[in-house]
């Protein structure tokens, strides 16, 4: 959610050029919507530069998901003024305009989250349009421009979340579920596989609530009719004989009609659903997607049809009014469902959440020492999944290359927020090759192979 991304791309500069900065902070969602700008001006001729100084006007995508990632948004923007002066900014905290301009009031624009056309607009307006402009020569792949390795990509499904988590304020900025239709995503999809894309990462914020606003509409793809919901979706994102990885899934009980694809592998038996609690009285009263279904029954279930499933999950301790047994019930709760991949948060008021105004906030001593038990427990689980890992052979992906190793990545691992697998001998491999290895060691987060 914090992770800063300075665009870089390596097309040609010509001094004629239009040259835009660009920001990138957030989240994967926030980072789809930094593609699909740049691809914009990348299309209208403007080319993207590195660096400040050689920027005619900088674009800064903010992420206003939690206060830390607020400051850090404010930070970049505060740079990008002190080192270029023409700052245009967009993304999650641009939704509240004013909360940037009293900090910040030489900015030149606040938009909000994937106001795609605003900020090419924005733009427009410090720098006209290149007029050098040639579809036919200017270089922009078809499958756009992407911050991402050339091997994996994000595939955005849907914006928007119809449910009113109490301690989220992500509807409110960037409103209800609207998915896109099911044959649009599957031809940005085929794009980015037909362009050397392996690995595509599906994003949305309830992706299990796929469709819904559209009532499942059946599409059409490669002119034949696919249903416009998750299972439909998923079958036919499964023939493109890529890895497919799904994020942000609710056990809801349509979920289970994954399991069969999982199973054969068709889709990687990889499962990102954030539970953020255990017990139902705090599920309610965070308002959780699903908190009345027996989850543990669920994941029980889905292990016996699909045993190599792997798990993630982030979790939230220390919400106020949660009481010493409920925490207990939580840990119990990790210690039945083992799950492989977990992240856990002390809760933290976001402004304008309502669970702000639930009573009983638990002290901040309570949170600390909450995590560290939680994390404790949630090590040892982890830890010991990744041990009897060892002497297995699995299919990695790799990622990076070195001199003496590559790093790859196993179906278990999702970029960037699961662990590695570090391979001995990188001799003849490539970035984007897929290789099946034995696993020789395990620590606590990565598998050496
Ligand atoms: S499901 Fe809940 S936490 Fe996730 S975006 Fe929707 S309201 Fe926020």
């Amino acid at each position: 959610m914090s992770e800063r991304k300075s665009m870089t791309n390596n097309t040609e500069v010509k001094s004629d050029s239009k040259k835009v900065g660009f920001v990138s902070l957030g989240c994967p969602k926030a980072l789809v919507d930094s593609e699909r700008i740049l691809t914009q001006l990348k299309l209208e001729g403007y080319d993207i530069v590195p660096s400040y100084e050689n920027a005619d006007v900088v674009v800064v995508n903010t992420c206003g998901f939690i206060d830390s990632a607020k400051q850090e948004s404010l930070d970049a923007i505060g740079e990008a003024i002190r080192e270029n002066g023409k700052v245009i900014v967009t993304g999650c905290m641009g939704k509240n305009a004013e909360e940037i301009t009293r900090v910040h009031p030489k900015v030149l624009s606040v938009t909000g989250p994937q106001a795609y056309e605003a900020v090419v607009s924005a733009v427009h307006e410090v720098i006209p349009q290149p007029v050098r402009h040639d579809p036919f020569i200017d270089l922009v792949p078809p499958q756009g421009i992407k911050l991402t390795p050339r091997h994996y990509a994000y595939l955005k499904i849907s914006e928007g979340c119809n449910h009113r988590c109490s301690f989220c304020i992500i509807p409110s900025l960037r409103g209800d579920l609207v998915s896109r239709p099911v044959g649009e995503v599957l031809e940005e999809a085929e794009r980015l596989v037909n362009a050397g894309v392996r690995e595509l990462l599906v994003i949305s914020q309830d992706t299990s609530a796929y469709g819904v606003d559209l009532k499942y509409r059946t599409g059409f793809w490669q002119g034949r009719p696919v249903k416009g919901n998750m299972q439909g979706l998923c079958e036919a994102l499964a023939d493109l004989g890529v890895w497919v990885r799904l994020h942000y899934v609710y056990p809801y009980p349509h979920v289970d009609h994954l399991m069969p694809l999982m199973a054969s592998g068709r889709i990687l038996p990889y499962l990102d659903i954030p539970f953020q609690h255990a017990s139902p009285r705090i599920l309610k009263l965070m308002k959780r997607p699903a908190a009345a279904e027996d989850t543990l029954e669920r994941i029980l279930s889905w292990r016996r049809d699909v045993p190599n499933l792997t798990l993630r999950s982030t979790f939230i301790v220390g919400f106020p009014g949660e009481t010493e047994a409920e925490f207990e019930e939580l840990l119990s709760f990790l210690k039945a469902a083992q799950l492989d991949r977990v992240g856990c948060f002390k809760y933290s008021p976001v402004e304008g959440a309502t669970a702000n105004a639930l009573p009983d906030a638990v002290p901040e001593e309570v949170k600390e020492e909450r995590w560290l038990r939680f994390m404790a427990v949630q090590q040892e689980i982890s830890a010991a999944r990744l041990q009897a890992k060892i002497g297995e052979e699995i299919d990695v992906i790799v990622d990076e290359i070195h001199e003496d190793h590559a790093v790859a990545r196993s179906m278990a691992d999702a970029p960037e927020i699961d662990g590695v697998v570090y391979l001995e001998h990188p001799e003849g491999l490539e970035v984007g090759d897929f290789v099946t290895v034995t696993v020789r060691d395990a620590d606590e987060y990565d598998l050496y192979a």
